[in-house]
Order: C-alpha cells, then structure tokens, then sequence
C-alpha cells in the first residue's frame, strides 16, 4: 500500500517520526511520504526506522501558499536536487514567518478573552507550532467543543481570531520545489477556493507537475473529477491519507476515513515515470 501525505510531531502531527514509520509498517503500507509542514526534521529522523522495516520513504514537504489571497498548500516530491541547501535555507524563512504569525496569533486570542499562551502552544508544537496546537488548547480549556468549532470560530482565514501570515505565491512555491529537483502537486485540491477547473490553466502555466486526486478528504466524484483535470492538463498524480496521529484519529495511514482512500498500486512508478 502507498501512502504519500503524512505528518509526524515535527509538525503538526502527534507520533514521532519512529511512530509513524512503525504504524504505517503495521497498516501495511510499503511506500510512504513525509510530507511536514515547512520542514524536513520528520523524514531525516525517520530514514533509520524506515530502512529497519524494509519501508520506502519518500521525501516531501508541504507549504502553505497563497493562490488570489487565499492559503493553497502544494506538496513537494523527491527533493534532492543540487539546490536542496538553498531550499533548506529558505524553508528555514518560512519557519520565521510561522513563528511570527504565531505571536501575534496568541495576542489576537487574549483580545478575544482567552487565557492562551505563546508559551503554552510552543510546548506542543516546538518548532512547528500551527493553527492546530492553538486549536487543541481551546479544546481543553473548555472554550470550545472540539477541533472543528476552533477552526469554524476562531482560527480559520474566515474566523474572527484569523490574524494573516506572509505565505509565498503558489507559482514561487512551485519554483522553489522545481528548483530544488522535486515535483510539485496541488494538495487536497477540495479545498482549493473557486472553481478549480477554471484555475487549472493558470496553476499549470506555474508549473505544476501534479495534482492530489487522491485524498482521505475526497469522495469518490471528487477524485473523479480531479483524475479528469489530470489527464486533461497533463498532470501527474499524487495521493495520501493526509495522516496527522491522534489529532485526526479517524484518519487512518493509507487507508483514510473507514477505507474511503484507494491509492492505485502503481502511482509511484507513474509519478516517477
Ligand atoms: P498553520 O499552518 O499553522 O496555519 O495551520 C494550518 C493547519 O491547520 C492545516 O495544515 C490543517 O492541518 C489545519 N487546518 C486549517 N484549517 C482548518 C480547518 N478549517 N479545520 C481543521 N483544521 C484546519
Ligand atoms: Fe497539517
Ligand atoms: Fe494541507
Ligand atoms: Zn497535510
């Protein structure tokens, strides 16, 4: 089985990327991408775990990018290229603009009444910290009922605790994974604003390599629909649970929500064909 988007605690998943290798050993999966926001901590840790279990791990990275002032996320594939020094060093800016946001992120929910910490959502995420960490202490501090009522009310672009982070352009996210020797695919493209089939030119003048048509949050017209615009377009294609642990404990490696993600056996070999 493959799974190729997948989060460890170096980002805003729960397992250690030891974790997460073994639990994708368990499920079944042979191919499996790390794909951690804004940084690689995750897949280097878990390359000796990987090699142990006979696991083939693949490089990614996803990155949050704004597409017409909204937050896109593309995934980047096989990075490794002689430029891959130069990307580490800009994902390192990215870091710096997420910790930012993050500052302010906390004073806007003091505004709001919360009795919430910088400090406090930095223990969770470490270097990472995300939305999510920010989330998870709403949850338990009784302001809210769960995860999603964080996002509805507060956090997410729509939300009143909204505050806004300098994310690059998709099209320099795009370079910026082209230059380093990866491919680039267009994430969980459900969630894309706007009609996606109208966009698609302008992502693929881009640059684009590939889309996510298949992901844990698609139905199954979903992918449908996004297989056609691939073949439309001349896309590769690109898939995964979109795991994140316990955070997202329906989600499971390879499989998704109750086994609603089937992953074509054979999509490494075309993604790299
Ligand atoms: P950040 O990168 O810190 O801005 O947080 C973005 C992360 O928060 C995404 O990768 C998702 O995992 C999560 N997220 C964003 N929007 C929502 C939402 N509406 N509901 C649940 N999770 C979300
Ligand atoms: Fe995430
Ligand atoms: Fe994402
Ligand atoms: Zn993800």
């Amino acid at each position: 089985m493959i799974d190729l988007h997948s989060h460890t605690n170096e980002s805003d998943g729960t397992c250690s990327p030891a974790q997460l290798v073994a639990e994708a050993h368990r499920a079944g999966v042979t191919i499996l991408g790390i794909t951690d926001h804004d940084t690689f901590k995750g897949y280097d840790a878990a390359l000796p775990a990987a090699a142990e279990a006979g696991l083939e791990l693949i490089c990614g990275i996803e990155l949050s990018t704004k597409l017409h002032g909204h937050s896109v996320h593309l995934l980047g594939y096989f990075l490794g290229g002689q430029d891959l020094d130069e990307f580490r060093t800009w994902i390192l800016g990215q870091q710096a603009e997420r910790r930012d946001r993050n500052r302010r992120l906390a004073v806007r929910l003091q505004e709001l009444g919360f009795d919430i910490t910088l400090a406090e959502a930095e223990a969770r995420g470490r270097g990472m910290t995300g939305r999510p960490h920010f989330a998870q202490i709403l949850v338990e501090k009784g302001y809210v009922a769960n995860l999603r009522q964080a996002f509805d009310d507060y956090l997410d672009e729509s939300a009143k605790g909204y505050v806004f982070r300098s994310e690059p352009q998709f099209a320099d996210g795009v370079a910026r994974i082209r230059a380093a020797g990866g491919i680039a695919s267009l994430a969980h493209p459900v969630r894309v604003k706007g009609d996606i089939a109208a966009l698609m030119p302008e992502l693929c003048a881009s640059g684009l390599n590939a889309i996510e048509a298949y992901h844990s949050d698609h139905t199954e017209e979903d992918t449908r629909l996004y297989l056609g615009l691939a073949s439309q377009h001349g896309l590769r294609v690109t898939g995964g649970s979109d795991y994140h642990g316990a955070i997202k404990p329906s989600v499971a490696l390879g499989t998704g929500y109750d086994g609603n993600l089937r992953i074509p056996e054979d999509l490494v070999d075309r993604l790299r064909g």
